[in-house]
């Protein structure tokens, strides 16, 4: 059996502002610390429930580069670095059995919800078929793509809400209650890794019961950026157009896997400065 377990940041327990969450910023070692155990509270629960589990551990913030390799269950294997073709999902791939989502967030515009964006602060929204998908809803899809279920995920109170509107047979771990974007009540972070473990065994134990979630092809894709430079630098993509005069912008994918890439590199192009 193997389990993919996608770690993220802004949604573990304890952590509220960027200050905790970004390389160059002072509380950042102590969120990496947090981020680290509640992955290995996670790994543990797996493998309390299936012992002979491959677990992959994708780090999924930011660089990619933020769980402590060194303090990483050594029973996991861990995927670093970017950029990579499943970005946050690294490791995916038909053979997987499970999917855990851990530490994650709201999508941008949901609130209150803790640290909410989606990918990047330039992107305002992205809308798969009419629906807007944050982080949650994007890697939901990319999971279902293959036809894994994702039985698992841990954030605040809305994060975890935005992810049983889309898998309402999932287990969900709320290690947070939503107070703003910067603010919450945390459950100390050692309840929320014994919540962890036993939730993921728990998740582990039934994911029979959990359908992988599915949108057929072909889907348009529409994305609103933060700024005009943004939407100039977007549509050199070909396929990519700009939607009116504003800052939104579409494309056609002929899948979810299409939709999935082709959103991680506008949030790359987003993140461009004017020359
Ligand atoms: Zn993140």
């Amino acid at each position: 059996m193997k389990v993919l377990v996608s770690v993220d940041m802004e949604g573990v327990s304890g952590i509220v502002h960027p200050a905790e969450t970004s390389p160059d910023r002072y509380d950042y070692e102590r969120g990496r610390a947090l981020m680290t155990a509640e992955a290995n509270a996670v790994i543990a629960g797996v493998l309390d429930a299936e012992p002979e589990a491959v677990v992959w551990v994708a780090d999924a913030h930011g660089t990619f580069r933020n769980i402590l390799p060194e303090d990483l269950d050594r029973r996991a294997r861990l995927v670093r670095g970017r950029p990579r073709p499943l970005g946050m999902l690294a490791g995916l791939d038909e053979h997987t059995d499970a999917v855990l989502l851990v530490g994650y967030h709201a999508r941008a515009g949901a609130g209150p919800a803790v640290l909410a964006h989606t990918m990047s602060d330039a992107i305002l929204d992205v809308r798969v078929a009419g629906r807007s998908l944050g982080e949650i809803g994007l890697n939901v899809a990319m999971v279902g793509h293959l036809d894994v279920p994702v039985v698992l995920l841990s954030g605040d109170d809305t994060a975890c809400a935005e992810f049983r509107e889309l898998v309402p047979s999932a287990v969900t771990v709320a290690v947070k209650q939503t107070v703003g974007q910067a603010a919450a009540v945390a459950v100390h972070p050692e309840e929320a890794r014994e919540r962890l473990r036993l939730a993921a065994a728990d998740a582990i134990a039934r994911r029979a019961s959990v359908p992988p979630v599915t949108m057929a092809g072909p889907l348009h894709v529409e994305v609103d950026l933060y700024g005009p430079y943004m939407v100039d630098l977007a549509t050199l993509v070909p396929g990519v157009t700009r939607v009116g005069g504003g800052r939104t912008v579409a494309f056609h994918a002929v899948d979810v896997a299409e939709a999935y890439r082709l959103v991680q590199l506008l949030v790359q192009l987003a993140s461009i400065k004017p020359a």
